[in-house]
Formats: C-alpha cells, sequence, structure tokens
C-alpha cells in the first residue's frame, strides 16, 4: 500500500462526498423546525445560540482553539453545509483559505454567496484597520479588507446580535418576537457586563502591550489598551530574526511588560522575547471555545479581562 498524505486523503473524501451530494437533491428548507444555521467561527455560533435561543439549531465549523485563517474544515461540514437554511461568516477574506469550496461543494442554493442565507457578520461591525491602499495579498497579508477579528468588543458583539435577530425574524417572521426579545435580553445582560469588564480594566487603561497576530484591536481599543507592537512582521507572515530584534529593542525602550498570544501559535518566539526584555506572555483566548469551559460570549471577555487583569497587576 502506498501512502497517502492526510492533505490527499481529504482532497478525495471530499471529491467523492461531492460526487455523492451532487447526486443526491437537496431538501428544502423546513417550513417549521428548527433553523438550521451553519456558521464560520464559535463565536458567531455563539451570538446565533444567544439570539436563537430553541428555535435553531447551531454549529461551528472552526473550534474556537482554531487559527481561524486556517482551518482544516472536515468533511462532514458538507452534510451540515447542504441541510443549512443560514450560514453565517465573519468575511472580510477571514475564511477565504477554506470555506469556498466547501460553501461550492455543498450544493446547497440557500447558502451561496448573495443568496438569503448567506449573512456576512462584517456588514454590521464596527471594522478597523481598513488599509488606505491597496493590500494584496502577494505581499502575504491576511487582512487585506480590513481586521476580521472585530468580534472582540462586545459593542460588535451586540450589532452582530441584532443582525442575526432581524435576519431570524425575516427567516421566521411568526417567531419575531421571540428573537426580538432574545436580542433585547442578550443586549441588556452584555451592557452590563461590560460595565463590570469596564471598570476592571481601568486601573491598566493606556498600558502597553505587544501581540502575536493582529487579532485585537478591537479589543484593545474597547478596554483602552495601547498595541505597540506584533510578534509576527505582517499579519499571517511567521516572526523573522530581525523583525524579532527590532522588537526586543523596541519594547525595552518602551517598556512594555506584556506580550498576548493567541492559542495556536509557538511559543517559543514570544518567550524568548519576553526572556530579553523581562515581559510576560499571556495567552489570551480569541474565540469562544478556545478552552473547553469558555462556552459563550461573556465567558470568553470573563476570561480575558481577569487574565488581563492579573498580568497588568503583577507587571511593575
Ligand atoms: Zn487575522
Amino acid at each position: 500500500m502506498r501512502h497517502k498524505s492526510n492533505a490527499f486523503r481529504f482532497t478525495a473524501i471530499t471529491a467523492s462526498l461531492a460526487l455523492l451530494l451532487a447526486s443526491l437533491q437537496v431538501p428544502p428548507a423546513q417550513a417549521a423546525g428548527k433553523i438550521q444555521i451553519v456558521t464560520a467561527t464559535s463565536d458567531l455560533a455563539a451570538l446565533a445560540q444567544e439570539v436563537g435561543g430553541d428555535r435553531v439549531e447551531v454549529e461551528s465549523i472552526a473550534r474556537g482553539y482554531q487559527d481561524p485563517h486556517f482551518v482544516e474544515a472536515k468533511p462532514s461540514f458538507l452534510l451540515k453545509l447542504r441541510k443549512a437554511d443560514l450560514l453565517i461568516v465573519v468575511g472580510l477574506e477571514l475564511e477565504i483559505g477554506w470555506l469556498p469550496p466547501l460553501i461550492n461543494q455543498s450544493g446547497n442554493p440557500r447558502i451561496q454567496v448573495a443568496a438569503p442565507g448567506y449573512f456576512d457578520a462584517s456588514r454590521f461591525a464596527q471594522i478597523l484597520e481598513i488599509p488606505k491602499g491597496v493590500v494584496t495579498r502577494a505581499e502575504g497579508d491576511v487582512h487585506p479588507l480590513g481586521n476580521p477579528h472585530y468580534w472582540l468588543d462586545p459593542a460588535n458583539g451586540q450589532r452582530i446580535a441584532k443582525g442575526i435577530a432581524d435576519k431570524l425574524s425575516e427567516m421566521r417572521p411568526a417567531d419575531a418576537s421571540y428573537f426580538e426579545q432574545r436580542y433585547q435580553t442578550f443586549a441588556k445582560r452584555l451592557q452590563e457586563e461590560d460595565q463590570k469588564w469596564l471598570e476592571e480594566m481601568k486601573p491598566y487603561k493606556g498600558r502597553k502591550v505587544v501581540t502575536y497576530h493582529r487579532s485585537w484591536p478591537n479589543f484593545t481599543e474597547h478596554f483602552g489598551l495601547n498595541v505597540v507592537g506584533y510578534v509576527e512582521p505582517r499579519p499571517g507572515i511567521p516572526p523573522s530574526p530581525q523583525h524579532t530584534l527590532e522588537l526586543i529593542q523596541m519594547m525595552k525602550r518602551e517598556n512594555v511588560k506584556v506580550i498576548l498570544v493567541e492559542p495556536y501559535f509557538d511559543l517559543k518566539t514570544p518567550q524568548s522575547v519576553a526572556q530579553q526584555t523581562g515581559a510576560q506572555v499571556v495567552v489570551l483566548l480569541p474565540s469562544v471555545g478556545g478552552e473547553k469551559e469558555i462556552a459563550d460570549y461573556f465567558k470568553l471577555f470573563n476570561y480575558d479581562v481577569n487574565l488581563l487583569v492579573k498580568a497588568f497587576s503583577a507587571a511593575r
């Protein structure tokens, strides 16, 4: 037997599944029953669940501990996409490396781009870091349309939840008041929790941090932190010796004591930078499900705010 690579096996399975699916009819959207929602990421799943309650069934393709730019989607998701009434994506080309073929191969007309069941959450959020000139992927930048990690601001979480609630109401007018009520409840709780988070972070306003990837502009703007550098030279480009050297010099000059790292990056470079600058590495979670107990949108901010408060209070 010849050895087959995982990638080859995946392609082979995907191709045979696609053939199988093409030979079958896509089931029609159900008039009653739960609205079948597939989301690209776990944060969007959490928000959809908040407003959808027991009228929806939600599943995320990416897991919260995966880098959302580079997801290895299991072929089983083709079957889920095929049944989906609604697909919710982050957009801004975050999923460009892995989602388009799945949408295409699902053969489900309801969730194709521009179909009513394709929901781009970025249209409802405040987007930061929109490039002024033309940025192409040829330069390796994975944020060519602005920063796609926008869910890390509670205000954006609320805006997206409102957008989803309106979408669900449009799909199921009979349940519109249910979705609106759930949205109101979520928004009220989120604002209350956010007051608490802001209060806890207040003593650390203006603190300088370095982050591995540009995952945190919305988060740091909301909480008044100052991101002065990145471990990656550009989004999606791994650390280089030259960049790391400049980063260390800058951190010493600016007295930066905290490096935030997403859980899916190698800690080697951040740790060596930390060693040479007296900083500490904090593995902050960018998504719901980054750890098993982080099961919803509130727990995500609770977890991150707690870690930051600990890190800042320990730093001199
Ligand atoms: Zn990114």
